[in-house]
C-alpha cells in the first residue's frame, strides 16, 4: 500500500518527518510522500525548509526502512501558475484551494506549462466548483496526453462518483492519497482503493 498525499509539521501537519515513518512502517506501507504546501502560503515549504525536510526524511528511511519521497503540493493560482521552491522534488503535485470561476482553465494551464507529476483533489467539496462537462472533457484529455496521474483523495474524498465514471475508459495514471495533515490520517486510503478497484481497473498506478 502507498500514501502518497501526507503533510508534515514543515506545512500545516501535525506530525513531523520521523513520527510519520513510524506510523506508515506500523501500517506496513511500502511507499510514502510527503508533500508540504508550497509558498503561496506563509507556512509553506521554501528552499531552505525543503532541504532541512529532505535531510529528516533520509534518516527516517534509514531508522525504518521504507521508502519516502520527498513531495510538493503547490496551489494554482488565477494564472495557472504555481510557485516552486528551487529543490529537486521527487513529486510535485498540483491543486485548487479556492472556488474558482476559472477552475478548469486553470489546471489545463497549469499541466501543460509546468512539469508536474499528479492533479490533486480534483473537484473537492472543501473550496466549491461549478461543473462543466465540456471543461471536464478537456482537462481530462489534457491529463491523458500529457501523462499527469490523476489523484484519488480520500481526505477530500474526491473526484466526486460521476467524474470518475467518465474516467473509466480512459488511459490514465491515478495516484493514491490521504492528504493527512494528522498522524491518524496517514495510510488511510480505504476510499481510494474502493474507487480504484470500481473505476480504473484499467488505469495504471503512478509509481515515482
Ligand atoms: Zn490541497
Ligand atoms: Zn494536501
Amino acid at each position: 500500500m502507498i500514501d502518497y498525499h501526507i503533510h508534515s509539521n514543515y506545512s500545516d501537519g501535525k506530525a513531523s518527518v520521523l513520527q510519520i515513518a513510524k506510523k506508515a512502517k506500523e501500517l506496513g506501507l511500502k511507499e510514502i510522500a510527503i508533500v508540504d504546501h508550497s509558498i503561496e502560503l506563509s507556512f509553506g515549504l521554501d528552499e531552505k525548509k525543503a532541504k532541512r525536510r529532505a535531510e529528516e526524511i533520509e534518516i527516517a528511511k534509514e531508522t525504518y526502512g521504507i521508502k519516502i519521497y520527498s513531495g510538493i503540493e503547490c496551489g494554482i493560482n488565477n494564472f495557472g501558475e504555481i510557485y516552486l521552491p528551487a529543490f529537486d522534488f521527487d513529486l510535485v503535485i498540483v491543486s485548487v484551494h479556492e472556488y474558482a470561476l476559472n477552475y478548469f482553465d486553470r489546471i489545463i494551464d497549469c499541466i501543460e506549462k509546468k512539469e508536474v507529476h499528479v492533479v490533486g483533489h480534483l473537484l473537492s467539496e472543501t473550496f466549491g466548483y461549478s461543473r462543466d462537462l465540456e471543461k471536464e472533457k478537456e482537462l481530462l484529455d489534457k491529463i491523458e496526453s500529457l501523462g499527469v496521474a490523476l489523484e484519488l483523495n480520500s481526505g477530500h474524498q474526491c473526484p466526486p462518483e460521476d467524474f470518475l465514471a467518465m474516467c473509466s475508459e480512459r488511459n490514465l495514471k491515478i495516484s493514491i492519497g490521504s492528504d493527512a495533515h494528522r498522524l491518524e490520517r496517514v495510510g488511510k486510503v480505504g476510499w481510494c482503493l474502493e474507487k480504484a478497484k470500481k473505476y480504473f481497473w484499467r488505469a495504471k498506478l503512478f509509481e515515482i
